[in-house]
């Protein structure tokens, strides 16, 4: 392991904690100039029929990967922050081949402190925060970005946050924090490198590719609500996950730039 999965201590708390902030004016002044990050969309939704920019010219052919943040690629609800093992391969991966928006029901200022902590490549382009908009039934609809769904993957651990989009989803387990080997996002980024290499060469689409794929078997879990559903599961038990390697420019090495869609 390169690095401890515990990369923050209690301390991390109050760079989103609203209490700590309220009796803290300067502390917020201060990190609010240092992020140097677009805030351009706290009214976007009023004036659009999605929550997000469309996408950017030149990610306009790259797979959309949605990507859940609690419980999927990091842990904090104790205090600490965990981040799930090798996460600095995915999202290496992921700001050289598509375009990533995490989307989470938590709020602006904890999902911002956290991308800020994990996203050493600038992958992510948009966070999508919890909104009355999209929260009420807890699923998240993607039609609200705007994005083409053949070209859209959805990445979560709790199968009620897709429902009706399964053919474009996929189910981790739960990521529980801790100090233990865990392979799921190695398993994702095999998945991730065989997906984009399909698209480009058969065309496929990300729905055709799921069906098709033993990377990811139709699965039947039970639901929140207690019912089942059948989602594609990332299977972390195969032995042919490979690491990607491929050099990103330095100039990539940057802070995020993503929008804030939604703000609380
Ligand atoms: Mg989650």
């Amino acid at each position: 392991m390169p690095f401890s999965q515990r990369i923050r201590g209690a301390s991390f708390r109050e760079e989103y904690d609203e209490t700590f902030f309220l009796q803290n004016a300067e502390v917020v002044e201060d990190l609010s100039s240092a992020t140097n990050r677009s805030t351009s969309s706290s009214s976007f939704l009023n004036r659009n029929t999605h929550i997000i920019p469309p996408k950017a010219k030149h990610l306009k052919h790259k797979l959309t990967v949605v990507l859940d943040l609690d419980e999927t690629i990091v842990y904090a609800r104790d205090g600490p922050l965990y981040v799930r093992p090798h996460i600095d391969e995915l999202f290496r991966f992921l700001a050289a081949h598509c375009e990533t928006i995490v989307w989470t029901s938590s709020i602006r200022r904890y999902a911002d402190a956290v991308v800020s902590q994990v996203d050493k490549f600038a992958a992510v382009k948009h966070i999508v925060y919890r909104h009355p908009s999209w929260c009420g039934n807890q699923v998240k609809d993607l039609k609200l970005l705007g994005r083409d769904l053949e070209s859209t993957l959805i990445i979560e651990n709790t199968p009620d946050c897709m429902r009706g989009y399964e053919a474009n989803g996929l189910l981790v387990e739960d990521y529980t924090g801790g100090e233990l080997e865990d392979r799921t996002l190695l398993s994702l980024l095999n998945l991730l490198q065989d997906l984009v290499r399909c698209r480009d060469v058969e065309h496929l689409s990300v729905p055709e590719y799921l069906r098709r794929t033993r990377l990811a078997p139709l699965c039947r879990v039970v639901t929140d609500k207690g019912n089942y559903m059948e989602c594609h599961c990332i299977n972390s038990e195969l032995e042919d996950t490979r690491t990607y390697f491929a050099e990103v420019p330095a100039s990539s090495l940057l802070q995020s730039d993503f929008t804030n869609a939604i703000v609380c």
